[in-house]
């Protein structure tokens, strides 16, 4: 099983985080051992010092492939969440600034959270689909997913054209403005349209 992420691909978040609006995908991957299971409890890592939630939209892959058109990319996945990509964004900046890759920041054990998954029907994939985290209760995230720059089918294409897609595989589609810290006692609750998906509490 891999773990895709999309970086910017929401306008107002490249915007909060100073970037440029890419021409391509931005695409990271975090491995099987990123991935929080059910009932772990989720512990601030301890080489960070500045720790954030990116509340995302997530995919599950429900058929292998490789090349996949962009017109026919809407039958390789079938299930919907919501997850949170977790960043040493400390790591982050100074990473970036070297240029180097950026795993130490987003790839670590447990940084992949995803609530429970939703079968997806032609009336999700119609219309725009709103999502929200919500910090100790307070909204700090809302999202819609008619304002990604790069659709749902447009980047299973494209990842597609570089990695096989197997079923199981997963796929965050980037986070929307809003982004921000949390500390040790913060409890995170992520929402589908009024749906609450999954509620982490940082330990
Ligand atoms: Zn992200």
């Amino acid at each position: 099983m891999k773990i895709f992420c999309v970086g910017r691909n929401y306008a107002d978040h490249i915007k909060e985080l100073g970037n440029a609006v890419p021409e391509d995908p931005v695409i990271f991957m975090k491995p099987k051992s990123a991935l929080l299971q059910g009932h772990t409890p989720f512990y601030y890592p301890e080489f960070c010092n500045e720790l954030h939630y990116e509340v995302e939209l997530v995919l599950q892959i429900s058929k292998n492939g490789k090349y996949i058109p962009e017109k026919h990319a809407s039958k390789y996945y079938n299930q919907i969440s919501v997850g949170i990509d977790f960043t040493a964004r400390d790591i982050q900046t100074e990473l970036k600034k070297k240029g180097l890759p950026w795993e130490k920041a987003k790839a670590w054990d447990n940084s992949a959270v995803i609530g429970k998954w939703l079968n997806i029907t032609p009336e999700i994939l119609e219309n725009s689909i709103q999502f929200s985290l919500q910090k100790n209760k307070q909204t700090v995230q809302n999202g819609n997913s008619k304002d990604m720059i790069f659709s749902f089918n447009y980047l299973i294409s494209h990842i597609s054209q570089y990695f096989s897609l197997n079923i199981g595989d997963m796929v965050f589609t980037g986070t929307p403005a809003g982004v921000g810290e949390c500390v040790v006692g913060d409890v995170l609750e992520g929402f589908f349209e009024k749906e609450k998906m999954f509620e982490v509490e940082i330990k």
